[in-house]
């Protein structure tokens, strides 16, 4: 979504189409400005404060106000895009074929998996709309040419005929703002989040089951891919504690209608449960819900919870910063 704000993204980690090519937002962060709880202003980077450049890389809006950032560019122009559907009796075959294509690809083609209904509006075909389906939303970032582009997902064929594919050139900004007017502001939203390093048979069948639970148009699954670049900087190197692993998965029940709350939040819990003996434990502090509680906190961060406590001990050693996914000041 182009919607979202850069700071919490960034700070919590930050994923999206270019991951496999160029890793996290944070592994391209070369400084942040940060105001402290008690109002002095620092930058952090590997040379000024290393012990906080590293805790705001993966620790979210723990230890003060960020007020700027310096990224290091990456060249990106024209992508290719495509979306691929397929009925729901294919996502067996379609997930067996996923887990293992993507995780072998080149690292310039990302394609995120989701359970959803069918938009009912160009390009889909109209006997796709509002159709529960599964898909995968593909960004090649090494080719705009549609030639290339045909070739290199002539893939999608393998598991099953698709329902649907679409390709074209886009502008990368076009693609990172194609959904916006899909989720506008001011809807019901109840979210959770796990990362995954597979996708077992079991797995599959738990997809399946929520795929055709599917409670409301706009609620949907999707499973990001954090592998390729995103898996190559060091384990300890960043507070982002998920270097092995291959998806960020993220569990969304939606709705326009306030009346359907608790449809949507019960989907989304429900899903989330069944999956959650199939992930790594933990999940990624930008996909948690506000009352997941505090062991939630702690395996998101996984081993390097302590050391961001002795950090934010540093920092922060009253808790000013305590409305987010809180990281309490280690005991002195
Ligand atoms: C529709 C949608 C799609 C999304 N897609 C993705 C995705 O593809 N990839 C991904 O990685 N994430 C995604 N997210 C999650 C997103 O990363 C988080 O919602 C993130 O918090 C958004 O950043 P924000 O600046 O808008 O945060 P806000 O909602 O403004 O704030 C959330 C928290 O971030 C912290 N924070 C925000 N700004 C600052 C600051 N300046 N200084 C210190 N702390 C701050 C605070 O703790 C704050 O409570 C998505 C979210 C939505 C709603």
């Amino acid at each position: 979504m182009s919607t979202t704000g850069v700071a919490g993204l960034t700070l919590g980690g930050g994923h999206g189409y270019l991951t496999r090519r160029y890793g996290l937002s944070i592994d391209n962060l070369l400084a942040v400005d940060v105001v402290l709880a008690d109002g002095s202003v620092v930058t952090a980077s590997e040379r000024e404060h290393p012990d906080l450049f590293w805790a705001l890389r993966g620790g979210g809006g723990n230890f003060g106000v960020a007020t700027s950032f310096a990224f290091r560019l990456q060249p990106v122009d024209m992508v290719g895009l495509a979306v691929t559907l397929w009925s729901p009796e294919h996502i067996g075959d379609v997930l067996r074929w996923y887990r293992e294509f993507l995780p072998g690809a080149p690292e310039e083609l990302y394609g995120f998996f989701a359970v959803l209904v069918v938009p009912s509006e160009p390009p889909f075909p109209e006997e796709t709309h509002g159709r529960k389906m599964c898909a995968v939303v593909w960004c090649h970032s090494g080719t705009a040419d549609e030639e290339r582009l045909a070739e290199a997902f002539a893939v999608v064929n393998e598991p099953a005929p698709p329902a649907f594919h679409f390709t074209a050139p886009v502008p990368f900004p076009a693609l990172q703002s194609l959904f916006d007017h899909l989720i506008p502001k001011g809807l019901q939203w109840y979210w959770r989040g796990d990362l995954f390093d597979a996708i077992p048979d079991g797995a599959i069948d738990v997809h399946a089951k929520f795929l055709e639970g599917i409670p409301t148009d706009l609620s949907t699954m999707h499973l990001y891919p954090v592998d390729a670049a995103g898996s190559r900087v060091g384990a300890d190197d960043t507070a982002w504690a998920w270097r092995d692993a291959v998806w960020s998965g993220a569990f969304g029940g939606i709705s326009p209608e306030p009346g359907e709350a608790d449809l949507v939040r019960s989907w989304c819990v429900d899903y989330w449960s069944a999956l959650h003996p199939y992930s790594m434990g933990g999940g990624y502090v930008n996909f948690l819900g506000a009352d997941e509680g505090q062991d939630r906190v702690r395996a998101t961060y996984r081993g390097h919870y302590d050391r961001l406590a002795r950090v934010k001990r540093t920092y922060d050693p009253d808790n000013f910063f305590r409305h987010n996914q809180n990281i309490a000041p280690a005991a002195a």
